[in-house]
């Protein structure tokens, strides 16, 4: 019998995960249940990819480098993708901005929404705790972020998975320095990053067996922990303007796919799936980063002196479905609390919205601590920004696992785009789990 697909087994995993979690919404118990018995298991496969997140960045990015022969092809490929992030970045906010200034979600939130999201959510530990983490953000200076990506010690870099700019920097800095040894008394240490780079891709394979599975876990968990049903009708508008413009990000990229890269995006799509639909279920890009590297390289065909740089940084700095969203949410509160913004304002919204997605961290729910900054720019009162946050709370974690899928596809596409400009667009190598299995069972 022919195997099913990866992401078939990953999606059915999800379709039993929601139904599962709408059962136990019904049980008595059932809540407490899936919190103690089920959520555990998707808990653990997202920390096995984190665990290998690091060593990956690491060693890939180790290897793409001194795998160049000459250093000028790593500026070229560098200037290229920061560019293209940039640029994608503008295009997802302003999608965003018409979107929602066309559909104005904002003016149809009655009173009774408002003063009801208000009283639910604005005395929110969750809420509280995002303005809290945004205000520590804004008082730094504007150099802080460049002295943030230089760590000063390897090792405590490597033990922070929120540090993944740090491990970035590092590993950049010993790959170029490896080139400038000369190819000859670089090999050692070449050799060994090699093979740790190919021990960590089947690391990837040997935990994606257990996909299916923990997805049905994370999923259900989900579901048993959101909100009342009267409440997500609420906010089923603005909710549908974020989704609507996502969807319009992915067919964005599937036509620079088609028509740069000459690449069916129906082909490219089911390549990333599993990297997309683990983005869905996890919240995090961050987690999803090992997964959408094995997929662009080995089921794509990127090579890894392109992949190897332009994922990690794109995990990090790139989310064009984070800064639609903030563009969205912000406008929306504006308009729901009867505020006006004027076209600079929306301007500043453009700038600020992509300084915040760079700034955000690829985990669930940064995206929304950036909007406070977002919030702020435009001169929202302080005193109603735990309304503003409030507003749209409720429905931010379905949001999230959906603009999640958006940053992934982004970096996905761009990794796509700079390979076929720089000739590194090659032909997919898949490996399996089990490719020397026979050689040591
Ligand atoms: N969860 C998103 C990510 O990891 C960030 C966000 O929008 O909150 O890409």
């Amino acid at each position: 019998m022919k195997k099913l697909a990866l992401h078939w087994k990953i999606l059915i995993g999800m379709v039993f995960g929601i139904v599962f979690g709408f059962i136990m919404l019904q049980v008595d118990g059932g809540k407490g249940f899936v919190a103690d018995w089920i959520k555990p298991l998707g808990t653990i496969f997202v920390n096995l990819l984190k665990l290998i997140a690091i060593p990956l960045i690491l060693a890939s990015l180790i290897k793409g480098i001194s795998d160049l022969k000459d250093i000028s092809k790593f500026k070229n490929i560098g200037i290229r993708t920061i560019i293209t992030y940039v640029l994608t970045t503008v295009i997802a906010i302003s999608i965003g901005l018409v979107l929602v200034n066309v559909i104005q979600p904002g003016n149809g939130v009655s009173e009774e929404t408002i003063t009801k999201l208000t009283n639910t959510y604005s005395e929110n530990s969750s809420v509280q705790g995002k303005i809290a983490e945004a205000t520590k953000q804004v008082s730094s200076g504007p150099l802080q972020f460049l002295e943030d990506m230089v760590p000063d010690n390897a090792f405590k870099a490597m033990s922070n998975n929120g540090l993944m700019l740090q491990v970035i920097f590092f590993a950049i800095f010993l790959g170029i320095s490896m080139l400038l040894i000369g190819e000859k008394r670089a090999k050692p240490m070449k050799n060994l990053f090699d093979s740790l780079n190919d021990i960590v891709l089947k690391m990837v394979d040997l935990i994606m067996l257990s996909a299916p599975f923990a997805v049905f876990a994370l999923l259900a968990s989900v579901v048993v922990s959101s909100d009342d049903s009267d409440i997500l009708v609420a906010l089923l508008q603005y909710a549908g303007v974020v989704v609507f413009g996502l969807l319009l990000m992915i067919v964005f990229y599937s036509i620079l796919v088609a028509t740069i890269t000459k690449k069916n995006p129906f082909w490219f799509l089911k390549q990333i799936s599993p990297a997309q639909l683990l983005a869905f279920s996890t919240s995090s890009s961050a987690a999803t980063l090992p997964v959408t590297m094995e997929r662009v390289e080995e089921h794509i065909g990127v090579d890894k002196e392109v992949s190897s740089f332009v994922l990690p940084v794109g995990a990090t700095i790139n989310m064009d479905g984070t800064s639609l969203y903030q563009a969205v949410a912000a406008v929306f509160i504006f308009q729901a609390l009867g505020l006006d913004l004027t076209f600079g304002d929306q301007l500043t919204i453009v700038l600020t919205a992509l300084l915040a997605s760079i700034g955000s961290a690829a985990v669930p729910g940064a995206g929304m601590v950036m909007l406070v900054i977002v919030l702020e720019s435009v001169g929202l009162p302080p005193e109603l920004l735990p309304i503003g946050l409030a507003l749209i709370f409720a429905v931010d974690r379905p949001l999230d696992m959906c603009r999640t899928v958006v940053n992934v596809t982004g970096d996905a596409t761009v990794a796509m785009i700079v390979a076929k400009s720089v000739g590194k667009l090659g032909e997919p190598h898949v490996k399996e789990w089990d490719d020397n299995y026979d050689e040591v069972k």
